[in-house]
């Protein structure tokens, strides 16, 4: 028979629909991820959750209609109430943090986006991974603080793990299909390498002797992305691409030696895979969050995803750079952190926390951030991380001895730079 366009390119006649919960949906992916939804009515949002942003998460019920809204904060939640009440909405609304599980492993719910920012979002996501959901992972926090704990889960777990974090998204793309979700090593597929590029965050090129001086607000104005404070901070530093280089090793089950960083301004390309007979694979497309999360919402079908198409003829130069560790310490740590492996990832993601919340609270400066971290490190012994206990014990102590040492520091007895 021949192969006729019907037969090939006819799609089947409807998707099959998904009941989705938004953990995190007053940030900048939960946005993205309702905006996406938004084209897609065979997608229905089963529950939205949020810290604390009232005034957003009332518009996002009005709007979507949630089964529920989880409001971590008991008074914002009692605030949601009453707003929802007064506009006649139907969602019932939770708070604390255990409804943050409720609503991520509840059995309405088939999809989760994981994208509450930094360890908070940890018992949720893993709770949902347990769960067999399909998980769409932006939450990096939650996988470099508890990897092989995770990763364990999912392969114990009829879970499906879609990375959202475009980096990782775009090396999914361009593994051999068979391979994507098996979490074990790719190299035996004739992978060589993954390369993450990098776009190397706004002060790339500022002298290194102004960057005691970066204000909170510099440190959060990205050239190519719009992010939460957290993520902006963690790619000005770099410790962005070091968490991401965890967070490969542990999503496809390679070692660190096995993941290559390079610096790439124009953030077009958002990763790449080398094989062993010389191929590189790579992603390409428009800086927009929307991409990833569209890939992964429909997977393994394609949908619009609203973002803007490339032109590459607009696109003059694609650059290329290997990235300079002493300018960018924290991603040096973050890469000897994947080396050493067990606590070493929990303690680098608890320290690098509490070094940037004290960094946007103007307590520390922007140059005390890796030195904070690094001294964390230096002070704890490296454990094996292989159960939630251990990884909470880790977790509470390098928040502590951060905390200790940045009051150390207000005191006057200052930090110095990590060398190396
Ligand atoms: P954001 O700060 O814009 O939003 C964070 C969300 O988490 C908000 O809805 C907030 O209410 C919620 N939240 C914060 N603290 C919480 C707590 N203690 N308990 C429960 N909920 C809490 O952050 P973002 O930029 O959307 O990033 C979210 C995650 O996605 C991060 O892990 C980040 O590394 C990752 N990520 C973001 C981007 C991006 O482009 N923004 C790209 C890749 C990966
Ligand atoms: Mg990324």
């Amino acid at each position: 028979m021949a192969i006729g366009p019907t037969t090939v390119l006819s799609r089947p006649a409807g998707r099959p629909s998904a009941s989705i919960t938004v953990l995190g949906s007053t940030g900048s992916i939960g946005k993205s991820t309702l905006e996406v939804i938004a084209l897609h009515a065979e997608y229905h949002v089963f529950a939205l959750t949020a810290n604390s942003n009232v005034p957003v998460m009332v518009e996002q019920c009005v709007r979507f209609q949630p089964r529920f809204a989880v409001m971590v904060d008991g008074q914002a939640a009692e605030q949601l109430a009453g707003e929802l009440r007064k506009a006649g909405s139907a969602t019932k609304v939770l708070s604390g943090a255990q409804a943050l599980v409720e609503v991520a492993t509840h059995p309405e719910a088939d999809t989760v986006m994981a994208a509450i920012v930094g360890s908070a979002g940890l018992p949720p996501t893993l709770a949902a991974v347990e769960h067999s959901k399909k998980m769409l992972l932006a939450n990096k926090e939650a996988l470099v603080m508890a990897g092989e704990l995770f990763m364990r889960t999912l392969a114990a777990s009829n879970a499906v793990l879609l990375p959202i974090d475009s980096e990782h998204n775009a090396v999914f793309q361009c593994l051999p299909p068979e391979s994507r979700l098996a979490g074990g090593d790719i190299r035996r597929q004739g992978v060589r390498k993954v390369i993450l590029t990098a776009s190397g965050g706004p002060f790339r090129t500022l002298p290194v002797e102004q960057f005691g001086d970066v204000t909170p607000e510099q440190a959060c104005r990205h050239p190519n992305w719009e992010m939460g404070r957290k993520i902006s901070v963690d790619s000005a530093t770099m410790m962005n691409k070091g968490l991401e280089v965890i967070e490969a090793c542990f999503l496809f089950g390679v070692g660190p030696e096995h993941v290559e960083v390079l610096i790439h301004p124009q953030s077009i390309v958002h990763s790449m895979v080398e094989y062993m007979d010389g191929s590189v694979i790579a992603h390409l497309g428009s800086p927009d969050m929307r991409i990833p999360i569209a890939y992964s919402l429909a997977w393994p079908e394609r949908i619009n995803s609203g973002a803007a198409f490339l032109d590459l003829t607009r696109q003059a130069d694609l650059q290329f750079f290997a990235p300079d560790l002493e300018r960018f310490p924290c991603l040096r740590l973050g890469m000897e952190a994947a080396a050493r492996g067990g606590t070493a990832p929990t303690i680098l993601n608890a320290a690098n926390e509490v070094a940037v919340e004290s960094f946007l609270s103007g307590k520390i400066s922007f140059t005390d951030i890796p030195a904070i971290i690094a001294a964390v490190l230096a002070q704890m012994s490296c454990d094996q991380a292989d159960t939630i206990d251990i990884i909470r014990q880790a977790d509470e102590q390098a928040r502590a001895t951060a905390r200790r040492i940045i009051t150390e520091t207000e005191l006057g007895n200052g930090l110095s730079a990590p060398t190396g």
